[in-house]
């Protein structure tokens, strides 16, 4: 359970859920953070406001969601974005042409996509992609200015050590960025760790009800990093609406709860398949056979709705299995309340098809969403498909 302080209190994370960042609206009393649904605002004299004057600049709807993103993850600041992987673009926009990264070689496929399609060719950004438990120290360059961390990775589950990893960064004046999307802060706070820069696609776990797109990311005390986020959230503008603000304010109510569901539900489940002789290796950062098992439960409270597993049968009758199922949806996307299944290598890293990074994904590997659903209902779903 993660304990934080929250004026000279210390909370605990499921009451920093319900209260972080969020007080009645000072107009109205509104308990509620209102919709406000508005692209500028009046000025009583020119220059003269009232600390808000365009929307794509500032908003208090946004205001209340960054406040609220910033006590989650024990940060001193967060900036939302409309997206997961616009909030990872503003990150790689601190860097300049040509500069170096040395990435995690498993993550999602679409912050794959952003590095080598988008930011590799219009900044001249260059990504070594290696086991980060491997030794990094011989993949530093001069350029050299940022690591990147997924931690669990997406699809693999691969688990790094953050304090080791934010160690090795501050010896070096490296940036680190951590991809806490599928731990949430409810199982994870990297910034405890050491690590720089927290980002999360909101569109997941945080939001959890799988209606909204949207990203963050967070930093601690930090007014370098803090001014160069301000003005880039600015400037390239990719800001969520206030209703999408609105409706992740109201997902966050009940992150420690749902959180608490999915790391019961994901033990559960992952059990069940080890077991079943039609599943081969079964990845799942709570299993005693996870590589970095001792690294997780030192970083981790809790492990979280995401399982992959290897089926032991052909193409046709992965489709076979995942069509017969009545409570997992065939779908992208995860953390919400429903439990969802997909194929990596057919669906969110089918990107990575013609690229090296694929030969980590088997074709027959399977990712499940655990959902909020009751397991002993998941799990006679995944026995009656499987067979
Ligand atoms: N990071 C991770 C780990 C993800 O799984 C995803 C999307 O699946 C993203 C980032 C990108 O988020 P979004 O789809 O909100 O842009």
């Amino acid at each position: 359970m993660v304990k934080r302080k929250r004026s000279n209190i210390k909370l605990h994370s499921d009451t920093l859920s319900v209260h972080a960042g969020v007080k009645p609206d000072i107009e109205t009393g509104a308990v509620m953070t209102p919709i406000y649904a508005t692209s500028t605002y009046a000025h009583k004299s020119p220059g003269e406001h009232s600390g808000f004057e365009y929307s794509r600049t500032q908003n208090p709807t946004r205001e209340v969601l960054e406040n609220s993103l910033a006590q989650m993850e024990n940060g001193k600041k967060a900036f939302a974005f409309s997206s997961g992987v616009a909030a990872q673009s503003a990150i790689l926009e601190i860097l300049k042409p040509g500069d170096h990264i040395i990435a995690f070689d498993d993550l999602y496929g679409g912050t794959f996509r952003l590095f080598n399609e988008i930011k590799a060719k219009s900044s001249g950004i260059q990504v070594t992609y290696m086991d980060l438990n491997k030794n990094i120290n011989k993949e530093i360059k001069k350029n050299t200015k940022m690591i990147w961390i997924e931690t669990p990775t997406n699809p693999l589950l691969k688990i790094t050590d953050l304090k080791r990893i934010a160690r090795i960064a501050k010896k070096n004046k490296l940036v680190t960025v951590c991809d806490n999307t599928f731990a949430t802060p409810i199982n994870q706070n990297p910034l405890n760790l050491g690590i720089d820069i927290v980002n999360h696609s909101l569109t997941k776990y945080i939001n959890g009800h799988s209606d909204v797109i949207g990203g963050c990311l967070v930093i601690g005390q930090n007014k370098i990093l803090e001014k160069k986020f301000a003005l880039i959230q600015n400037s390239i503008g990719s800001v969520p609406s206030p209703f999408d603000c609105f409706l992740v304010l109201r997902g966050i109510k009940t992150l420690g709860l749902r959180m608490k569901k999915h790391n019961e539900n994901g033990l559960k489940i992952a059990r069940f398949l080890k077991q079943h002789k039609k599943v081969g290796k079964i990845t799942y950062p709570g299993l005693p056979n996870h590589p970095q098992k001792e690294i997780a439960r030192k970083q981790m409270s809790g492990f979280g709705g995401m399982i992959t597993f290897l089926f032991d049968g052909n193409l046709n009758q992965i489709k076979t299995f995942m069509k017969k199922l009545k409570l997992f949806t065939i779908a992208e996307s995860l953390g919400g309340v429903e439990s969802l299944i997909e194929s990596p290598a057919l669906m969110t890293h089918a990107y990575l098809d013609s690229s090296d990074e694929n030969k980590s994904i088997p074709k027959n590997l399977i990712r499940i969403s655990v959902g909020i659903e009751d397991a002993d209902d998941l799990i006679n779903d995944l026995k009656q498909a499987l067979k």
